[in-house]
């Protein structure tokens, strides 16, 4: 027999197996000898109360039942060699999951990526890191795994399509990540262990008979009356297609550069633009667990702020405690931060993306750009914040008492971003709208977290990568763009995904979708 009971322990007996069946006998009417099995739901620390708790659902068996874990997602999938091919544009967590959904279902993925394997990549990591340059086709966003693979690896989603999300974290498991993400409340793989999952997943793609091709940078579509039926690359060559997934995320402006030179048609759509904000993890530990040093079977601590200034939310974002601010920067001449953290979330920082809502109202000034008014503002933003660095990746900070109350820094605090800090003034080098909005939601937060506000914190800019300010079209119920037969914009860069979770469930959904359409043309006599 199986029931459910909640019970809460401390963080550091979570690992005693004992003392959860003494909690549990506890909740049920069972001795803990008559106890057979249990096994946890859901996890999560709740730090409200004066010593942080850690509070878990558990499934309770007894009468010599046990857990029976379900069968590997990967078990189902079958050969696809011969099968009919899907192309798919992009290798990030869209386009791969993209393709193990069109395995399972029966048709071959053929994934190609402008930017190198996982593990090439890192070179190129390494020369933005230490030499300020960046790779317009390998850095921090673009190559295997997209922006996903050098990421934090925070595996929150704000959808709540609990089947879909569970399959896309089981296939993660069966591919290397911890079984801890299958419970946890806030799941996190960290970026040491990322690159191996990636690499991981691409060895199933090939197993299975698909095809991942790196260096092979897509700059144009074939369409003929109003169908798409083939990709060009910029080696000259043009590869015939049957129905195409583009997932090229949202730093490929060359991609919507290149759609809307074939009147394709897009849309503006909101997002989000502000800066990163890096405090000492021992002062947000001190806040948030009223505890100084923490205790060394809790996580390091986080926060999520999010308040509303002059009609504009201003929220926390992408919040890595124990984390580092990373270069995000995809094209030379601008400054981009983003943040990512280790599996053990060690480092000295908590950093967190302190962003504005920007409505397509605010795009007015830049209406000359039509559709790329959004663009024109990101990199008008980070153009500055470039011109103000010395050529290298070095980002302009500012204290944040300073940033608030419009002072230059004279030095600024240490911090986790590698490429190094030089002192800005920040508050002009943004638009007034934005610094206005920041400054106030600043001091809200103040309020809500004591200590938040000092001096020892930097912001640094600039967070201009939130989501995607351009919408690629797309039918609600087939997914193909309304205007183009065979084209399937998908995930973040089409606009449809904010998130490596929502990006890999986006990207099964638009492959179901793809087999439909497959079958539905008489392209597929695979099916499943
Ligand atoms: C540093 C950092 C940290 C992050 N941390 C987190 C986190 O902790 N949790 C979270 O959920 N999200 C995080 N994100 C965001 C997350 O990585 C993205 O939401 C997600 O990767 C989007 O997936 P995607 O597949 O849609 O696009 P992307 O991951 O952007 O992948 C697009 C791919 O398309 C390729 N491509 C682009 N143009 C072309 C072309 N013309 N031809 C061929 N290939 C092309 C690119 O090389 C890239 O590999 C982070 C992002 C960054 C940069």
């Amino acid at each position: 027999m199986k029931q459910e009971v909640d019970i809460q322990v401390r963080p550091n007996e979570v690992n005693s197996a004992e003392l959860i069946r003494t909690r549990i006998s506890d909740k049920v009417t069972l001795a803990a000898d008559d106890i057979s099995d249990w096994h946890i739901l859901r996890r999560s620390i709740d730090a409200r109360g004066r010593k942080p708790v850690v509070r878990m659902r558990v499934a309770v068996y007894s009468k010599g039942e046990k857990h029976q874990a379900p069968p590997a997602l990967l078990e189902q999938f079958q050969m696809v060699t011969d099968a009919p091919a899907v192309t798919i544009v992009g290798a990030g967590p869209t386009g791969y999951f993209a393709a193990l959904e069109c395995i399972e279902r029966g048709f071959r993925p053929v994934v190609y990526d402008r930017g190198k394997d996982v593990r090439s990549r890192r070179r190129d990591l390494r020369a933005i890191q230490q030499e300020g340059k960046v790779n317009p086709h390998s850095n921090y966003c673009f190559g295997e795994g997209g922006a996903g693979t050098y990421s934090d690896g925070k595996l929150y989603t704000r959808s709540h399509k609990r089947g879909t999300i569970e399959k896309a974290m089981r296939l993660l498991v069966e591919h290397g990540a911890p079984p801890d993400i299958l419970v946890d409340a806030h799941p996190h793989i960290g970026s040491n262990k990322l690159p191996k999952i990636v690499a991981a997943i691409r060895e199933t793609i090939e197993r299975f008979g698909g095809e991942v091709h790196f260096n092979t940078h897509i700059t144009d579509l074939v369409i003929d009356e109003g169908k798409v039926v083939g990709i060009k690359t910029a080696d000259g060559r043009e590869i015939p297609v049957g129905a195409l997934v583009l997932a090229t995320g949202h730093s490929a402006r060359d991609v919507y550069r290149m759609l809307d030179r074939q009147q394709v048609r897009l849309e503006s759509k909101p997002f989000a633009l502000g800066v990163r904000i890096e405090h000492p993890q021992a002062l947000i530990d001190r806040i948030q667990y009223n505890q100084s040093p923490r205790e060394e079977s809790l996580p390091a601590a986080s926060y999520k702020l999010v308040t509303q200034v002059k009609d504009r939310g201003v929220f926390s974002f992408c919040m890595c405690p124990g984390g580092l601010i990373v270069p995000a920067s995809t094209a030379p001449g601008e400054i981009v931060v983003n943040g990512m953290s280790m599996s053990r979330r060690d480092s000295a920082y908590a950093n967190s993306g302190t962003v504005v809502a920007v409505e397509l109202d605010d795009l007015k000034p830049y209406a000359d750009h039509g559709v790329f008014a959004g663009i024109a503002l990101q990199e008008q933003v980070e153009r500055a914040m470039f011109s103000f660095s010395d050529g290298t990746q070095r980002a302009p900070a500012q204290r944040l008492i300073d940033f608030v109350t419009g002072r230059e820094s004279t030095d600024l605090p240490k911090s986790s971003y590698i490429p190094g800090l030089i002192p800005a003034p920040l508050h002009t080098l943004l638009p007034k709208g934005i610094y206005n909005r920041l400054r106030q939601g600043i001091l809200d937060f103040a309020d809500k977290m004591k200590g938040y506000y000092t001096n020892e914190a930097v912001v640094v800019g600039t967070e201009s990568r939130t989501s995607s300010p351009i919408r690629i079209p797309r039918d609600r119920e087939t997914y193909q763009h309304p205007d183009i037969a065979g084209l399937f914009p998908a995930g973040e860069g089409a606009g449809y995904a904010g998130g490596i979770i929502s990006a890999a469930m986006d990207g099964q959904n638009v492959a179901r979708a793809v087999a439909q359409f497959m079958i539905t043309n008489g392209l597929a006599s695979v099916h499943s």
